[in-house]
């Protein structure tokens, strides 16, 4: 049996810890098979900015949520989201439940009407997050959760840092990266974690390419599989 969405489309689930390569994965995956991609933690981080832009209060569950109510698109497109202040902000209001609500249409409704820059439908959608294959496409055509160990992840944000010319220690990456993961892992709402039905790459001693060729192994078998 199919298991695309029912218009047909292919989508195909990312998740894992940061640093992980998945983000990295999921676009080179989208480039590759001509699809549509959304890096789901672009969201969170739309909405720490705004909160913090706005003088919001991270602890307020009901500022956070009107702040994801109202992140637009164009918003995404901020370099700044990528800082380690917006991604702690962000770890930090993805626990609330209303906050994951208010994004999960958004999600939903790119996973299943994916179109490129000019708005023509195309054939599927790659979603990379952490809850991608457990809550908002849980029918996801293919699962994959990218994973490695925290020593390995922290190593290549730090390096990541330092080439983007931002002053970093190690310790400090690692300890912090050690605090998201336990707060993403550890939450009640959509925890990280891999679908019962993921595949999991562990990517610790690969390089982008021999995550990239893994996962593209295990999709074209399943797409194929599924026709
Ligand atoms: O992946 P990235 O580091 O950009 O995500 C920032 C934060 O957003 C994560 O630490 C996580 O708490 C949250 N997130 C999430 N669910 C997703 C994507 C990101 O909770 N699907």
């Amino acid at each position: 049996m199919s298991r695309s969405t029912a218009k047909g489309r292919i989508v195909i689930a990312i998740d894992g810890p940061s640093a992980s390569g998945k983000g990295t994965l999921a676009h080179r995956i989208a480039e590759h098979l001509g699809f549509a991609v959304l890096d789901t933690g672009l969201l969170y981080r739309g909405v720490a900015k705004r909160l913090l832009e706005s003088g919001g209060d991270p602890g307020d569950a009901a500022a956070a949520a009107a702040a994801a109510r109202a992140v637009t698109a164009a918003e995404l497109r901020d370099p700044a989201l990528r800082s380690e202040q917006v991604g702690e902000i962000a770890s930090r209001i993805a626990a609330y439940p209303a906050v994951r609500q208010a994004l999960l249409a958004l999600q939903r409704d790119f996973a299943a009407n994916p179109l490129d820059i000019n708005g023509n439908p195309l054939p599927g959608a790659v979603l990379d997050g952490r809850d991608i294959g457990t809550v908002i496409c849980p029918d996801a055509t293919v699962k994959i959760f990218v994973t490695a160990t925290t020593e390995a992840r922290a190593a290549r944000r730090h390096k990541e840092l330092l080439d983007r010319g931002v002053a970093s220690i190690y310790a400090r990456v690692l300890q912090d990266m050690e605090r998201r993961d336990a707060r993403d892992s550890g939450r009640v709402a959509a925890p990280t974690k891999p679908a019962a039905d993921a595949v999991v790459i562990d990517s610790t001693a690969l390089d982008a390419d021999g995550v990239f060729a893994a996962a593209l192994a295990i999709i074209l078998e399943r797409i194929d599989g599924a026709d």
